[in-house]
Protein backbone atom coordinates (compact mmCIF):
# COMPACT_ATOMS: atom_id res chain seq x y z
CA UNK A 1 0.00 0.00 0.00
CA UNK A 2 1.77 3.30 -1.31
CA UNK A 3 0.52 5.88 1.37
CA UNK A 4 0.90 10.29 0.38
CA UNK A 5 1.96 12.04 3.48
CA UNK A 6 2.05 15.56 3.15
CA UNK A 7 2.59 16.85 6.71
CA UNK A 8 5.35 19.80 7.78
CA UNK A 9 5.94 19.04 11.12
CA UNK A 10 8.93 16.89 10.39
CA UNK A 11 8.91 14.79 13.66
CA UNK A 12 4.74 14.04 13.44
CA UNK A 13 5.97 13.02 10.12
CA UNK A 14 8.91 10.94 10.36
CA UNK A 15 6.69 9.50 13.76
CA UNK A 16 3.66 8.24 11.06
CA UNK A 17 5.86 7.70 8.25
CA UNK A 18 7.56 5.24 10.78
CA UNK A 19 4.56 3.50 12.14
CA UNK A 20 3.22 3.51 8.71
CA UNK A 21 5.88 1.75 7.79
CA UNK A 22 6.63 -1.20 10.50
CA UNK A 23 2.88 -2.25 9.49
CA UNK A 24 3.86 -2.37 5.65
CA UNK A 25 3.00 0.42 4.38
CA UNK A 26 5.16 2.50 1.45
CA UNK A 27 5.51 6.32 3.26
CA UNK A 28 6.23 9.27 0.65
CA UNK A 29 6.51 12.11 2.57
CA UNK A 30 6.05 16.04 1.46
CA UNK A 31 6.44 18.98 3.45
CA UNK A 32 4.84 21.45 1.81
CA UNK A 33 1.77 21.53 -0.67
CA UNK A 34 3.80 22.08 -3.62
CA UNK A 35 5.92 18.88 -3.40
CA UNK A 36 2.62 16.91 -1.97
CA UNK A 37 1.01 18.01 -5.27
CA UNK A 38 4.18 16.73 -7.67
CA UNK A 39 4.47 13.59 -5.50
CA UNK A 40 0.92 12.58 -6.25
CA UNK A 41 1.13 13.24 -9.90
CA UNK A 42 3.98 10.97 -10.42
CA UNK A 43 3.33 8.07 -8.24
CA UNK A 44 0.41 6.12 -7.97
CA UNK A 45 -1.23 6.09 -4.33
CA UNK A 46 -3.36 3.79 -2.51
CA UNK A 47 -4.67 6.54 -0.33
CA UNK A 48 -3.18 10.58 0.86
CA UNK A 49 -2.78 11.93 4.30
CA UNK A 50 -3.16 15.39 4.39
CA UNK A 51 -2.31 18.02 6.87
CA UNK A 52 -4.03 21.36 6.72
CA UNK A 53 -1.79 23.87 7.93
CA UNK A 54 1.33 23.74 5.34
CA UNK A 55 3.79 26.11 4.78
CA UNK A 56 2.80 27.52 1.54
CA UNK A 57 -0.58 26.51 0.94
CA UNK A 58 -3.49 25.59 2.75
CA UNK A 59 -3.63 21.95 2.70
CA UNK A 60 -7.71 22.36 0.80
CA UNK A 61 -6.22 23.93 -1.42
CA UNK A 62 -3.92 21.16 -2.20
CA UNK A 63 -6.55 18.78 -1.88
CA UNK A 64 -8.71 20.73 -4.43
CA UNK A 65 -6.06 20.49 -6.83
CA UNK A 66 -5.33 16.56 -6.30
CA UNK A 67 -9.15 16.13 -7.03
CA UNK A 68 -9.62 18.24 -9.95
CA UNK A 69 -6.44 16.57 -11.15
CA UNK A 70 -9.20 13.51 -11.51
CA UNK A 71 -7.19 11.74 -8.57
CA UNK A 72 -9.69 9.56 -6.35
CA UNK A 73 -7.63 7.94 -4.11
CA UNK A 74 -9.28 8.38 -0.47
CA UNK A 75 -8.23 11.04 1.88
CA UNK A 76 -7.39 11.49 5.21
CA UNK A 77 -7.19 15.30 6.70
CA UNK A 78 -5.22 15.89 10.05
CA UNK A 79 -5.33 19.01 11.76
CA UNK A 80 -5.63 20.73 14.90
CA UNK A 81 -8.73 23.11 13.82
CA UNK A 82 -11.87 20.84 15.63
CA UNK A 83 -14.41 23.48 14.83
CA UNK A 84 -17.02 21.86 13.12
CA UNK A 85 -17.49 24.61 9.96
CA UNK A 86 -13.64 23.18 8.75
CA UNK A 87 -14.49 19.39 9.38
CA UNK A 88 -17.19 20.12 7.07
CA UNK A 89 -15.30 22.51 4.61
CA UNK A 90 -12.54 19.61 4.95
CA UNK A 91 -15.29 17.14 3.57
CA UNK A 92 -16.94 18.79 1.11
CA UNK A 93 -13.47 19.51 -0.76
CA UNK A 94 -13.03 15.94 -1.32
CA UNK A 95 -11.61 14.58 1.77
CA UNK A 96 -12.89 10.98 2.74
CA UNK A 97 -12.41 11.26 6.75
CA UNK A 98 -10.93 13.55 9.12
CA UNK A 99 -8.61 13.08 12.29
CA UNK A 100 -7.87 16.18 14.75
CA UNK A 101 -4.07 16.27 16.35
CA UNK A 102 -3.42 15.18 18.96
CA UNK A 103 -4.50 11.36 17.72
CA UNK A 104 -3.59 8.15 18.57
CA UNK A 105 -1.13 6.19 15.85
CA UNK A 106 -3.38 3.05 16.29
CA UNK A 107 -6.40 5.39 15.67
CA UNK A 108 -5.07 7.00 12.28
CA UNK A 109 -3.98 3.35 11.56
CA UNK A 110 -8.01 1.95 11.98
CA UNK A 111 -9.09 4.76 10.10
CA UNK A 112 -6.41 4.14 7.57
CA UNK A 113 -7.47 0.50 6.91
CA UNK A 114 -11.55 1.67 6.81
CA UNK A 115 -10.73 3.91 4.38
CA UNK A 116 -8.44 1.52 2.29
CA UNK A 117 -11.87 -1.25 2.50
CA UNK A 118 -14.66 1.39 1.40
CA UNK A 119 -12.03 2.22 -1.14
CA UNK A 120 -11.80 -1.17 -2.56
CA UNK A 121 -15.46 -1.51 -2.52
CA UNK A 122 -16.39 1.97 -4.40
CA UNK A 123 -14.13 1.47 -6.72
CA UNK A 124 -13.61 -2.23 -7.44
CA UNK A 125 -13.69 -2.49 -11.31
CA UNK A 126 -11.48 -0.11 -13.55
CA UNK A 127 -12.18 -0.23 -17.24
CA UNK A 128 -9.60 0.74 -20.21
CA UNK A 129 -10.47 -0.33 -23.93
CA UNK A 130 -11.71 -4.02 -23.56
CA UNK A 131 -9.55 -4.47 -20.51
CA UNK A 132 -11.33 -4.57 -16.96
CA UNK A 133 -9.08 -4.57 -13.52
CA UNK A 134 -11.01 -5.97 -9.81
CA UNK A 135 -8.69 -3.87 -7.37
CA UNK A 136 -10.40 -5.72 -4.91
CA UNK A 137 -10.17 -9.58 -6.64
CA UNK A 138 -6.21 -8.46 -7.91
CA UNK A 139 -7.58 -10.11 -11.60
CA UNK A 140 -7.77 -8.71 -15.00
CA UNK A 141 -10.46 -9.58 -17.48
CA UNK A 142 -10.52 -9.71 -21.56
CA UNK A 143 -13.58 -9.37 -22.87
CA UNK A 144 -14.78 -10.84 -19.65
CA UNK A 145 -12.03 -13.90 -19.89
CA UNK A 146 -9.63 -13.84 -17.20
CA UNK A 147 -5.83 -13.45 -18.51
CA UNK A 148 -3.28 -14.94 -16.92
CA UNK A 149 -0.68 -12.35 -15.62
CA UNK A 150 2.26 -13.16 -12.74
CA UNK A 151 1.99 -11.15 -9.71
CA UNK A 152 3.85 -8.74 -10.58
CA UNK A 153 2.51 -8.13 -14.02
CA UNK A 154 -0.75 -7.63 -11.84
CA UNK A 155 1.03 -5.60 -9.69
CA UNK A 156 2.40 -2.85 -12.44
CA UNK A 157 -1.43 -3.45 -14.04
CA UNK A 158 -2.83 -2.38 -10.89
CA UNK A 159 -0.49 0.50 -10.06
CA UNK A 160 -1.09 1.74 -14.12
CA UNK A 161 -4.90 1.13 -13.44
CA UNK A 162 -5.13 3.71 -10.26
CA UNK A 163 -4.31 6.63 -13.19
CA UNK A 164 -5.46 5.62 -16.68
CA UNK A 165 -4.25 7.79 -19.31
CA UNK A 166 -1.69 9.67 -16.33
CA UNK A 167 1.83 8.91 -16.14
CA UNK A 168 2.63 6.67 -13.45
CA UNK A 169 6.26 7.01 -12.04
CA UNK A 170 8.84 4.45 -12.66
CA UNK A 171 9.75 4.44 -8.49
CA UNK A 172 6.16 4.28 -7.16
CA UNK A 173 5.73 0.72 -9.88
CA UNK A 174 9.48 -0.28 -8.74
CA UNK A 175 8.18 -0.19 -5.05
CA UNK A 176 4.93 -1.61 -5.67
CA UNK A 177 6.65 -4.60 -8.20
CA UNK A 178 9.57 -4.95 -5.94
CA UNK A 179 8.40 -4.36 -2.20
CA UNK A 180 10.81 -5.86 -0.16
CA UNK A 181 13.96 -6.98 -2.68
CA UNK A 182 16.71 -4.21 -2.53
CA UNK A 183 19.54 -5.97 -5.56
CA UNK A 184 16.85 -5.83 -8.46
CA UNK A 185 18.07 -4.21 -11.42
CA UNK A 186 17.55 -1.22 -12.97
CA UNK A 187 15.80 -3.16 -15.96
CA UNK A 188 13.99 -6.07 -14.09
CA UNK A 189 10.88 -3.40 -13.59
CA UNK A 190 10.80 -2.98 -18.22
CA UNK A 191 11.25 -6.50 -18.71
CA UNK A 192 8.15 -7.09 -16.58
CA UNK A 193 6.46 -4.26 -18.11
CA UNK A 194 7.29 -5.41 -22.09
CA UNK A 195 5.77 -8.63 -21.23
CA UNK A 196 2.72 -7.15 -19.70
CA UNK A 197 2.49 -4.95 -22.70
CA UNK A 198 2.49 -7.98 -24.81
CA UNK A 199 -0.58 -9.50 -23.26
CA UNK A 200 -2.54 -6.54 -23.28
CA UNK A 201 -2.01 -6.03 -27.33
CA UNK A 202 -5.26 -7.83 -27.85
CA UNK A 203 -7.29 -5.98 -25.44
CA UNK A 204 -6.71 -2.67 -27.32
CA UNK A 205 -4.44 -1.23 -24.44
CA UNK A 206 -0.95 0.03 -24.85
CA UNK A 207 1.06 1.11 -22.04
CA UNK A 208 3.55 4.09 -23.06
CA UNK A 209 7.17 4.80 -21.51
CA UNK A 210 7.35 8.18 -20.98
CA UNK A 211 10.78 9.22 -21.64
CA UNK A 212 12.49 10.22 -17.85
CA UNK A 213 8.92 10.08 -16.12
CA UNK A 214 7.42 6.61 -15.86
CA UNK A 215 4.31 4.79 -17.77
CA UNK A 216 1.03 5.38 -18.49
CA UNK A 217 -1.84 3.14 -19.61
CA UNK A 218 -4.34 4.14 -22.68
CA UNK A 219 -6.53 3.13 -24.88
CA UNK A 220 -5.09 2.25 -28.31
CA UNK A 221 -6.07 4.94 -30.93
CA UNK A 222 -7.91 3.22 -33.59
CA UNK A 223 -5.46 4.08 -36.03
CA UNK A 224 -2.50 2.61 -34.18
CA1 LIG B 1 1.20 21.91 9.84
Amino acid sequence: MHVLLVEDDRMLASGIAAALSQTGYTVEVAGTAEQGLRLARAGAFNIGILDLGLPDRDGLVLLRDIRDDGMIFPILILSARDALNDRIRGLDTGADDYLVKPFALSELEARLRALLRRGEESTAWRHVGELRFDAAGKCALLRGEPLELTARELSILEGLMHRVGKTVSKQALFDAVFPYETDVGPNALEVHVSRLRHKLKAAGVTIRAVRGLGYRIDEQAADG
